[in-house]
């Protein structure tokens, strides 16, 4: 029915703030690799890695970001300072010959968490286009 429709998107927002592993992760509930970590970001080794350096940057506080795809104004120094953090960790891991900085989106981007990460990737070379 559409009241079932507007009480399911009302709830929406309450489920985009579900927790999720990453959450566990920064309340050291679950262990990692942390690799950088400060009051706004935390940077872990991939479970899964696809690559010799393999990181997962995250903004600590989630604020509704769990994918790209809900952005707004609000997270642009978020985002940015992500992709700052990201060359941080490359040249903290070595990575001078360069490296790999991904943000999958959502089911066609093959995003599998929801929580907005930066997937920092290196030591071997990549290729185009990615799979
Ligand atoms: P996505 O597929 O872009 O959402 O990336 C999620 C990433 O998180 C994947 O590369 C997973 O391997 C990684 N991941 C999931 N759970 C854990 C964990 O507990 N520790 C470290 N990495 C994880």
């Amino acid at each position: 029915s559409s009241e079932k429709d507007a009480a399911l998107s009302a709830a929406a927002p309450t489920a985009d703030d579900a927790p999720t592993i990453f959450d566990k992760i920064i309340n050291k509930e679950i262990p990692s690799k942390v690799v950088y970590e400060d009051a706004k970001a935390l940077a872990f080794r991939d479970i899964s890695p696809q690559a010799p350096t393999h990181i997962i940057i995250i903004p600590k506080v989630k604020d509704g970001l769990t994918r790209l795809a809900k952005a707004e104004e609000r997270h642009i120094q978020v985002l940015g300072y992500l992709m700052y953090i990201a060359k941080v960790i490359a040249k903290q891991e070595g990575l001078e010959d360069g490296y790999r900085v991904v943000i999958n989106d959502g089911p066609s981007g093959c995003q599998s968490v929801y929580h907005l990460h930066v997937h920092l990737l290196g030591g071997r070379q990549m290729n185009w286009p990615p799979g």
